[in-house]
């Protein structure tokens, strides 16, 4: 079976799907690995690396031509799927419930398409596969340090011959997988952290963190699946002055918050960001085209308001550690791999429950349920 990574091509991505140390792995089971010249470079990872570890480093073309398997990070855009042929297997982040007429027409070219978005993250033997847990983890960590590095005063508590001063102040809204992380870099920092989210079930993580958990007065937020559902428009209203005056209590403020298959929640009011404290920090990780935890976040990019608030658009965190984050995902692939190689042969057992759910397409149909709704 031969495995091919392909260099991506979004915006603001550095990461690659196939690191030298999981190409050694495979070629280890007896896989061929294939690597685009240059696929690993932002990431830190030569074609020397890759040849060194057994690859073969080719052009764009060979590597889509001759692989079994491509795998991406990113979704590699209509161009590239329409070369895909048939029988063919792609693994990546597709966003597939928002391109829904992409996965149509890789459907018709009789690709198998497998998509981590559609990962059931809840069944075990699924958690080595689990590239959002992965990524998000990596994102977390970041947002604290970036926080740490703009922000104009300092994190821990000093106490100096002149004179002493404060810790920061942080909260963390969502306390999900990357906000986690991030209480825990912000906690290492010397930082006084806090953390919120409308599940919860999530305190217990935040205080062994060491962290104040605040309680949400808008009712359980817990949806299905262990994520949160989406709030109806009282509650959202409710939490957004209930989280004012938390907001106003502090320096930093990282957001994380996500409701699957919807527009993120905002949770920080153009008010709130008008009542912050000139050098206050607003990390977004929600920041994307479909709008942002903050108002005014801007995807990308970093906006300083006449009050001198900054807000930083992060949605792309893991991609700005490359290196370590396309080591947790070429390690995701790799469980991918292992799972559906069998003798040398792809195996899509689609009675399997994860492979009911992380397969989008298969044998020219829709299989994962989710995007079989959305196509209806
Ligand atoms: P996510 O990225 O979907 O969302 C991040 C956080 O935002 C979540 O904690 C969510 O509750 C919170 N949130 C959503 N709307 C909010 C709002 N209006 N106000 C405040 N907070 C809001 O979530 P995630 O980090 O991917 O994980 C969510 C849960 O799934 C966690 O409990 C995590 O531990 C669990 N999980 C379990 C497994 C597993 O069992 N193997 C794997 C991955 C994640």
């Amino acid at each position: 079976v031969v495995i091919a990574a392909i260099k991506e091509t979004m915006p603001h991505e550095h990461r690659v799907a196939i690191d030298p140390d999981v190409t050694k792995r495979l070629i280890k089971s007896n896989m061929e690995v294939l690597i685009e010249t240059g696929a690993g470079t932002e990431s830190y990872y030569s074609d020397e690396a890759y040849e060194a570890a057994g690859a073969k480093v080719v052009d764009r073309q060979t590597a889509i031509k001759q692989a079994n398997v491509v795998a991406v990070v990113q979704n590699p855009g209509s161009e590239t799927l329409s070369q895909l042929k048939s029988g063919q297997v792609i693994i990546g982040l597709l966003n597939p419930l928002v391109a829904s007429d992409q996965m149509q027409q890789l459907a018709k070219q009789n690709v198998s398409v497998l998509s981590f978005e559609l990962l059931p993250r809840t069944i075990s033997r699924a958690q080595t596969m689990d590239v959002l847990s992965s990524q998000s983890s990596v994102a977390g960590y970041k947002a604290a340090l970036m926080a740490s590095n703009i922000y104009p005063k300092y994190f821990p508590m000093m106490i100096t011959a002149a004179g002493t001063v404060k810790p920061a102040k942080v909260l963390v809204l969502g306390t999900g997988v990357a906000g986690l992380q991030a209480i825990g870099t912000a906690k290492r920092l010397g930082a006084v952290v806090s953390g919120y989210d409308v599940r919860p079930a999530s305190r217990g993580e935040v205080e062994s963190l060491g962290g104040t958990f605040l309680t949400s007065s808008v009712g359980n937020g817990a949806g299905a699946g262990g994520y949160a559902r989406e709030l109806t428009a009282e509650e959202q209203q409710a939490q957004q002055a209930e989280l004012a005056q938390f907001i106003a209590q502090n320096d930093i403020v990282i957001t994380t918050a996500q409701v699957p298959g919807h527009k993120p929640p905002l949770l920080v009011t153009q008010k709130s960001v008008q009542a912050a404290k000139p050098g206050a920090v607003f990390i977004d990780l929600a920041a994307s085209d479909l709008g942002g935890n903050v108002a005014g976040s801007k995807p990308f990019e970093t906006v300083t308001t006449d009050g001198q608030v900054m807000i930083v658009g992060a949605g792309d965190l893991a991609s700005r550690v490359p290196n370590s984050a396309s080591q947790l995902f070429a390690k995701n692939i790799q469980a991918v791999v292992n799972y559906i190689v069998k003798e040398d042969a792809i195996t899509l057992d689609l009675s399997d429950d994860v492979l009911k759910e992380l397969v989008a397409t298969h044998d020219g149909e829709i299989i994962n349920p989710r995007l079989r709704k959305t196509l209806n």
